[in-house]
């Protein structure tokens, strides 16, 4: 049992000021694994106060960017020496499967990390330019209080892809864990502590959507950083638009994974199990329209359903899973009640469908449906659980404009054989990363997506530059 009775705030175990507790439940067990206490606006107040005190105060933004490297060098190191207790909570926390899970939720949070700490040192944090009137000083100087919003999916990586770089700018830092998954950020406010960050850079307040509204709302918050759904992104953004506050914004997808007529089949369907199916199917930017040219499309049906009856589904701890429990109950009851949208709207089940595989967990089949247009609500909605949709089109051009027919523009991918033509196609698809023969997410490349999933860039140069503001420091030319 894991059990926190204090939140972390200004460096120290600081006890909270209400008397909620929220509780975690294993999706495999049912049964409560952990208890931390349910943060309040009185203790988001005190975390942005000690936030503030750090950044008006505190050595953290005045120090150079290799300083505080060295800093973030160090809490690099103890998650790199700790990547399997990271990894084991955030499956016990939520059900990813385990081998994605070493991968996912923890490896690449701290390769993250690094990647921040290594660019910190060649990132053009000055430069001189040649203005009208004389020379000109650009600086980049740190944002300044962050409130980071994540969700329970990806936890340690939607906190790490603002924690990383609002550390490395020079910001100090609150973060709003979600009630699902609240355990794993306490592991790292251990490690934030031992790294020897300074008080009050980096504060944790586990909390539900009030507290979060709080954190976006609170005057003393200078930017607002958030992961999660579309409907609570435009909430966030409207208060930040109000308040002018500078705002990135992850939100939600509806992905589509285009297969062209010349594409081998096998290498396919494989890649789907990560790029449509990873996390059971709870990810952003999972690939869950499947685009299918007319001519192969019994093939692909044929295909896609072998694979997904093939998958192996239970125990989450297990490292032969490869489908786990969705997160709680009402993830599960609203996944299945897309399946009877689904077959509602007249698309037919290939594989899966209602029948739970366990009794006890929040599980759910994994599922594609075939025979779906476009226009269905399982084509257009996101699920964010195992449920694939097949979806034919005629030729390359009515492939394009079916991906393109979507509110959301998060990720993508196109399958070939001849990669040429797939980067041709990816660059006409209108989303914020478009794969060619696989799908990945890379520290080093931004992340984020067009029209409602989101707005600005998380990861590379681009997600550092969103903690920063640019200042110019024009002087008169120097007299002949
Ligand atoms: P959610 O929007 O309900 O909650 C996300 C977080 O925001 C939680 O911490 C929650 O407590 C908080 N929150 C909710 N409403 C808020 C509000 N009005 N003001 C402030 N905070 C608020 O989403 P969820 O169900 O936890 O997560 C799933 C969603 O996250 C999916 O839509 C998924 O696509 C999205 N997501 C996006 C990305 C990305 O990078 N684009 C990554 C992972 C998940």
């Amino acid at each position: 049992m894991h059990e926190h009775k204090s939140f972390f705030i200004g460096g120290d175990w600081v006890a909270p000021a209400g008397t909620g507790v929220i509780e975690v439940v294993s999706p495999h067990t049912e049964e409560v694994i952990g208890r931390v206490p349910d943060g309040t606006e009185a203790d988001i107040d005190r975390a942005v106060a000690a936030a503030r005190a750090a950044f008006d105060d505190g050595p953290w933004p005045r120090l150079t960017p290799a300083e505080r490297a060295e800093a973030v060098g160090r809490l690099s190191a103890l998650y790199a020496a700790n990547v399997q207790p990271m990894a084991d909570l955030v499956t016990a926390e939520m059900g990813s499967p385990a081998l994605f899970s070493v991968f996912a939720q923890a490896a690449i949070p701290q390769m993250v990390l690094q990647y921040y700490v290594d660019l910190a040192a060649t990132y053009p944090w000055e430069e001189e330019r040649p203005g009208l009137q004389g020379p000109v000083t650009v600086v980049r100087e740190p944002v300044g209080v962050v409130g980071a919003i994540v969700p329970w999916n990806v936890p340690q990586f939607t906190l790490m892809l603002k924690l990383a770089p609002a550390l490395i700018a020079g910001c100090t830092i609150v973060a709003k864990p979600s009630p699902e998954t609240p355990l794993d950020a306490y592991l790292l406010a251990e490690w934030v502590k031992e790294a020897g960050i300074p008080d009050g850079v980096v504060n944790i307040v586990p909390g539900g959507r009030e507290a979060g509204a709080h954190l976006v709302a609170h005057p003393d918050v200078d930017k607002v950083a958030f992961t999660g759904s579309t409907a609570a992104g435009r909430q966030i953004a409207a208060v930040c638009g109000q308040q002018l506050k500078r705002v990135t914004l992850e939100l939600g997808g509806k992905s589509a994974a285009v297969i062209l007529d010349d594409a081998d089949l096998a290498t396919t369907v494989e890649g789907f199990k990560l790029a449509s199916l990873m996390n059971n199917g709870q990810a952003c930017a999972a690939q869950t329209r499947i685009l299918a040219p007319r001519s192969r499309y019994a093939e692909v049906a044929d295909a896609l359903a072998t694979m997904v009856a093939g998958m192996a589904v239970g125990d989450p701890t297990d490292y032969g899973t490869e489908i786990g429990p969705l997160v709680a109950r009402r993830q599960q009851e609203r996944v299945e009640s897309y399946i009877r949208i689904g077959q509602d709207e007249g698309a037919k089940i290939l594989v899966g469908g209602l029948n739970r595989p366990y009794d006890r967990g929040w599980y759910v089949a994994p599922t594609v449906f075939g025979d779906v247009t476009n226009d269905m609500r399982i084509a257009r909605e996101e699920i964010f659980g195992p449920v694939l949709s097949l979806i034919a089109y005629d030729d390359e051009e009515d492939a394009i404009r079916i991906a393109n027919d979507s509110e959301y523009g998060l990720g993508g991918s196109v399958w070939t054989a001849d990669e040429e033509r797939g980067v041709a196609v990816a660059r006409r698809i209108r989303t914020g990363s478009c794969g060619v023969n696989l799908y990945s997410i890379d520290p080093a490349t931004p992340f984020g997506g067009y029209k409602s999933s989101g707005l600005g860039r998380e990861l590379g140069p681009e997600g550092l530059d969103a903690y920063l503001e640019h200042k110019a420091i024009p002087r008169p030319a120097p007299q002949p």
